[in-house]
């Protein structure tokens, strides 16, 4: 069983020697046991706060073990009464070809439903966070305008998507005009603009002639900094992710005015909410989740991209890529053939 081993910790940032490639034996599954088979692993932004000692909301992955990490795998042998050979299921056994399960905590996938690879993105952790937080903290109404970073990943064109389809001016943020195009010409946002312009601050006030209502942040950082003059007094700011801070290298961006941010906070009176996916009110909107962006994405209302990597020995450089931005769309690694 081929895996990928997170090693040792990041001294700065992530770099591949983190992880090596090690092969391990693995057991036949006893009597109440499956043996399942990757077919693709997830790489996910949370990944790298996990690298770290200490952890955050969720523990430090072990050394000396396979990377955590969400896989869409295939059940290979069965000797539980409730799962057949063939069977897909979501599981979180980390970046490695095999794993034995007693069952818990999989996830069925309906194959018939969309590609397997969705239940990683839009139909998956990701999809569900934009969808269920945007709900429940962002209170979207018609008319309001909306921005989101990370525009074209896996979480922001879910946010970006819904917020159109409910009547909100979308604006998304995103880096380089490839990634610009693809909002507004695929995923039919209003506007888009590039974080990486020299211009960066004026276009976004330009797309923002009524300032903006609600920031989804998935970046931080310089973006959030450019961002935060131009929202409007009781503007909702969602904070879903970081992943431009580096915990180990604060203010490497060359940002870290907490005071603009708290004094803007009182003059606007705004709203700022962080969130975990797995917060209770926004699991108790899971079955929505599935109902809405399911029917939305078979009426082909909503789109999805994804990038495969193959090989799971690919996995460490294709994970660092998604701090350069290098991805474009979910990141997934195709490890074996369905
Ligand atoms: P994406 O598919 O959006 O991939 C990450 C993207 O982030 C990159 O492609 C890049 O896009 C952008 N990015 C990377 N570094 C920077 C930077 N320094 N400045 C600006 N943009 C940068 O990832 P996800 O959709 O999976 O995740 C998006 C965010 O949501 C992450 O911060 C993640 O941690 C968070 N998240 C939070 C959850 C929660 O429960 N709170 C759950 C899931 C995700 P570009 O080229 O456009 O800059």
């Amino acid at each position: 069983n081929r895996q990928i081993q997170l090693v040792s910790r990041p001294v700065k940032g992530p770099a591949v020697d983190n992880f090596a490639l090690r092969t391990v034996e693995l057991r036949a599954p006893v009597a109440g046991e499956i043996l399942l088979r990757t077919l693709y692993l997830s790489l996910d932004p949370y990944m790298r706060a996990r690298m770290y000692d200490g952890g955050n909301y969720a523990a430090s992955a072990a050394l000396g073990e396979p990377m955590v990490g969400s896989t869409v795998s295939i059940v290979a042998m069965s000797n539980h009464p409730d799962f057949r050979v063939g069977d897909y299921v979501e599981s979180g056994h980390g970046w490695q070809e095999f794993a034995l399960s007693d069952g818990a905590g999989l996830r069925r996938i309906d194959p018939d439903l969309a590609p397997v690879s969705t239940a990683l993105g839009i139909l998956g952790m990701p999809g569900q966070t934009g969808y269920t937080a945007l709900m429940r903290h962002g209170q979207p109404r018609a008319g309001e305008t909306l921005v989101v970073s990370a525009a074209s990943g896996a979480v922001g064109s879910v946010v970006g998507q819904v917020a159109e389809i409910l009547g909100c001016r979308v604006v998304g943020i995103a880096g380089g005009p490839e990634k610009c195009r693809f909002l507004t010409d695929e995923l039919g946002f209003d506007a888009a603009v590039d974080h990486r312009s020299p211009q960066f601050s004026d276009e976004l006030a330009k797309a923002c002639p009524s300032g903006i209502d609600i920031y989804y942040d998935n970046v931080g950082g310089r973006v959030f900094e450019t961002v935060l003059p131009l929202v409007n007094a009781q503007a909702r700011i969602l904070v879903c992710g970081t992943i431009a801070v580096d915990r180990n290298q604060p203010g490497a961006d060359g940002t870290g005015s907490m005071q603009a941010l708290l004094s803007t906070v009182l003059v606007k009176r705004l709203s700022i909410r962080g969130f975990i996916y797995s917060d209770d009110d926004l699991m108790a909107l899971a079955p929505e989740f599935r109902t809405r962006v399911g029917q939305w994405l078979r009426e082909g209302r909503l789109r999805y991209r994804e990038q495969i990597v193959h090989g799971l020995e690919n996995a460490p450089e294709a994970f660092l890529g998604l701090f350069r931005g290098d991805n474009f769309g979910k990141l997934v690694v195709k490890v074996s053939e369905p």
